[in-house]
């Protein structure tokens, strides 16, 4: 699967972008109409392993999911712009979480409350709670996302990303520890908010529902104590007789025990008004005349012909104001005449004082009453509620779409989908109906001021827990770069771990600083023991050089070195202009010693013939050279020309006086040299083949002339003399 994932960034891309869409589609509802949208998290993972294209390309196609379920065109410029902003952030090592912050605090919310002025009809007091409400949505699943893109393999977090200086351990301490007190700081928010507002509405609605039962209780208990009252009246008047004046008196009596009852009257079997109350009604000129009749109300001939007690529909009273009211009524008899009324007794029920059950009610709470009788026109509304008596009651269901357990209404604006009240309903046995209301916004203020309060409280947590996680991460890794920085240069002044540092901090300190030490002494061992074996090594290339260079059984400088050597020596002379002589010597009838003596006082001599030729060419410049058997070579640069010769014989002189003992035998050796010699300006030859030939040539003749003499050549061509000099 992970395999899957990084081998092709084209695929990751179509993976997320499907996940986002699928998830925009189904969105968590939330109270009302509060949604959270999870499905971006999609864009925040493509825009941290995908880079800035990829991540445009998933917030188009999660935009598209949201904008199937919203209908608006906003969320093709939004998303796609934060899905960028983040990948760019990503790009400058900024974390998602950090880019989404200021991405919403002054892009996105601006962006939106812009949007949602011009170009919406959504009503202005709304906007900054809708703006707030996206922000927190972004907050969320960006969190989201970044929870999951810590989850992820390391290796995975890169593809896409171009940074390149390694992160700080701490940053991404105070990030992971920021990231996630936020994430569940988040969403215990919204839980709390969710289940306080769910509270809240149960509250409401048990509120609702408990007034509504009082209430229509206390309405039909009004209406029933009237009635009978009115049954118990006609009762009376049964047993009283027909006098009127007696009826008069007791109706004005009667009338003042109930005084919701607007008027009164008592009228005979023609429906002629015997007596009324107030009494004033009885001036009335067509009643004074017994022209006036009830006969054809409703109450009447229901409690007359059908004698029956009676409550009306509700009417607007005529000639006594505009209230409405009931009629009530029941059939009075004659005494003594059972089966027959002989009038009725009516009350017209003043509906108005239902202002006082309303009243009563109104203490507590921002609640309405509205009473509708049964065919469904407004007995009573509650003043603020402004709808005219025995009007047609015109309602809407409303916020079909909210998630709400609530019963929503509308009674004045019925197209707002967003709802007016919340309402109970309780009809009575009359077949009234009675509505306990609350205003709706209230609630809705309530769950917009708690989505505000979460998020400055989101906001104040991050801020918190980013300060607290830099900390103690600083705790940690300030005293780890303390250790970093003092073992990368162990030669400076050492700093103390700062006294906070963790034990383990401590104790890495105290081993780091214990194997140092061992490392150190291990390094000065080394150091000692190359210092011996260079020494060693040294003396064994000089012993080495000395054999390359020197004759073993003489000391003497071999004949190959002595040959290498001419050039340089001839060199300088010729640059300085000086002579140089250049002389072979052979030891004469050497052989004759060997065989007389034996080889090894041969070699003894060999050696007493170096060590005199050492002692009398000993500046620094004369190369003294064994150059084969008994024959040596002298180069001797910058000569005195005249003196060479004088000087050779001497030394022949005292070679032949310095006698060699002989270890096998008592009487010494006596040694005799011929030595052939050139002297010449340095210029004479570069070639030390053409010095030996002159050389040589001289020495052939010196033996040839008996032996133990000098033959010396001076080419006299520029050679100074020591007076030119
Ligand atoms: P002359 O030069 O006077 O003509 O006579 P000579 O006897 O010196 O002549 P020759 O050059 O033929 O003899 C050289 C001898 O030196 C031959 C050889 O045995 C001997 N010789 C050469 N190298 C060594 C050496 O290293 N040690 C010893 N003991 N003898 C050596
Ligand atoms: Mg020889
Ligand atoms: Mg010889």
């Amino acid at each position: 699967m992970l395999s899957f994932f990084s081998a092709s960034p084209p695929r990751t891309a179509i993976m997320l972008a499907i996940c986002g869409f699928l998830l925009n589609l189904y969105p968590l509802p939330l109270f009302a109409n509060v949604q959270l949208i999870l499905g971006n998290a999609a864009y925040v993972i493509a825009a941290v392993i995908l880079g800035p294209r990829y991540a445009v390309a998933v917030a188009l196609v999660c935009a598209a999911g949201l904008f199937l379920i919203w209908d608006t065109m906003h969320v093709f410029l939004l998303f796609p712009l934060e899905a960028l902003v983040l990948a760019l952030a990503k790009r400058r090592g900024v974390y998602s979480l950090y880019a989404g912050v200021g991405f919403w605090l002054l892009i996105g919310m601006p962006l939106f409350y812009l949007y949602g002025l011009t170009l919406t009809t959504l009503p202005t007091t709304h906007l900054p709670f809708i703006a707030v409400k996206q922000a927190i949505n972004g907050l969320f699943y960006i969190g989201l996302g970044a929870v999951l893109l810590l989850m992820l393999p390391a290796q995975m977090q890169n593809t896409g990303s171009h940074t390149k200086a390694p992160v700080r351990f701490s940053d991404k301490l105070t990030y992971s520890f920021t990231l996630f007190i936020s994430l569940a700081l988040l969403v215990a928010a919204l839980l709390f908010s969710e289940f306080f507002i769910a509270r809240q509405q149960m509250l409401i609605k048990k509120n609702l529902q408990d007034n509504a039962v009082h209430l229509s209780q206390s309405t039909f208990d009004y209406l029933r104590e009237h009635q009978t009252a009115i049954d118990q009246g006609a009762l009376w008047l049964s047993m009283m007789g027909d006098e009127p004046e007696k009826q008069q008196d007791w109706l004005t009596q009667f009338n003042k025990g109930y005084p919701a009852f607007l008027t009164m009257l008592i009228a005979n079997d023609r429906g002629n008004i015997v007596a009324a109350s107030p009494a004033a009604r009885m001036m009335d000129d067509a009643i004074q005349k017994g022209e006036y009749s009830v006969a054809d109300r409703h109450y009447f001939q229901e409690s007359f012909y059908n004698q029956k007690s009676f409550i009306s529909p509700v009417f607007l009273g005529r000639g006594f104001g505009s209230d409405p009211i009931v009629a009530i009524s029941a059939p009075v008899y004659g005494q003594g005449r059972s089966s027959h009324p002989s009038g009725i007794l009516e009350g017209s029920l003043d509906l108005n004082r239902f202002v006082l059950i309303d009243r009563q009610n109104r203490h507590h709470s921002e609640q309405f009453l509205l009473l509708t009788d049964d065919s469904n026109r407004v007995i009573y509304a509650s003043a603020p509620l402004n709808i005219p008596p025995l009007s047609e009651f015109a309602s809407a269901k409303s916020g079909l779409e909210y998630r709400t357990s609530l019963q929503l209404i509308n009674l004045h604006d019925l197209k707002n989908p967003s709802p007016e009240y919340i309402y109970a309903e309780e009809l009575l046995p009359n077949r009234w109906r009675l509505l306990v209301l609350s205003p709706f916004a209230p609630l809705m203020q309530l769950a917009e001021t708690q989505f505000l309060r979460t998020c400055i409280l989101l906001i104040f947590s991050m801020v918190v827990s980013f300060y607290l996680a830099r900390l103690i991460s600083r705790m940690l890794t300030g005293s780890l770069e303390t250790i970093a920085n003092e073992f990368s240069n162990p030669s400076e002044q050492r700093l103390p771990l700062p006294a906070d540092a963790p034990a383990e901090v401590q104790t890495l300190y105290q081993t780091l600083k214990a194997s140092q030490r061992q490392l150190m002494s291990h390094q000065l061992e080394l150091e000692e023991k190359v210092a011996i074996r260079t020494f060693e090594l040294e003396k064994a290339n000089q012993k080495l050089q000395a054999l390359a260079e020197r004759d073993a059984l003489t000391g003497l400088y071999n004949r190959r070195h002595a040959t290498a050597g001419f050039a340089p020596l001839q060199a300088m002379c010729e640059r300085s202009g000086e002579a140089i002589a250049v002389v072979l010597l052979d030891l004469d009838f050497f052989k004759a010693i060997n065989d007389n003596h034996g080889h090894l006082a041969g070699d003894e001599c060999l050696r007493q013939m170096a060590n005199l030729l050492a002692q009398n060419f000993k500046r620094d410049s004369d190369l003294v050279a064994r150059y084969g058997g008994e024959e040596f070579l002298l180069i001797l640069p910058m000569t005195n020309a005249l003196n060479v010769e004088h000087h050779l014989n001497l030394f022949r002189e005292r070679l032949a006086k310095h006698p060699v003992n002989n270890p096998s035998a008592d009487e010494p050796i006596h040694m005799s040299v011929s030595v052939g010699a050139v002297v010449a300006n340095a210029s004479f030859s570069d070639s030390l083949e053409a010095w030996l030939k002159v050389a040589d040539d001289n020495l052939y003749q010196a033996k040839a002339e008996g032996r133990n003499r000098v033959i010396c050549t001076l080419i006299n061509d520029e050679i100074p003399t020591p007076e030119a000099k």
